[in-house]
């Protein structure tokens, strides 16, 4: 292991980690879904972007996925009515 040439001062090291804290992501809502999405992307639940769809996700998965799918989603409904009543 490689041994630092110089011991570094408390500055440095503090200066250094300031740019390590987290920034929360800036979500949008799908204009299709109304789900929760990122920005300039298109939407991972029903494959839309820009009101048009571009990915056709029920085809591109299968059977089971779709399955998986559709309880994620009654759980996302289910957890999103728990939090707003
Ligand atoms: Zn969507």
């Amino acid at each position: 292991m490689g041994l630092p040439a110089k011991r570094r001062t408390k500055q440095s090291k503090r200066e250094r980690s300031a740019h390590f804290a987290l920034v929360e992501a800036n979500l949008t809502t799908c204009s299709h879904c109304k789900r929760q999405i990122l920005p300039h992307r298109v939407c991972p639940y029903c494959g839309y972007y820009r009101g048009r769809e571009v990915l056709k996700l029920e085809q591109l998965l299968g059977k089971k996925a779709k399955k998986r799918s559709a309880a994620s989603k009654a759980k996302a409904d289910e957890a999103r009515a728990g939090t707003s009543s």
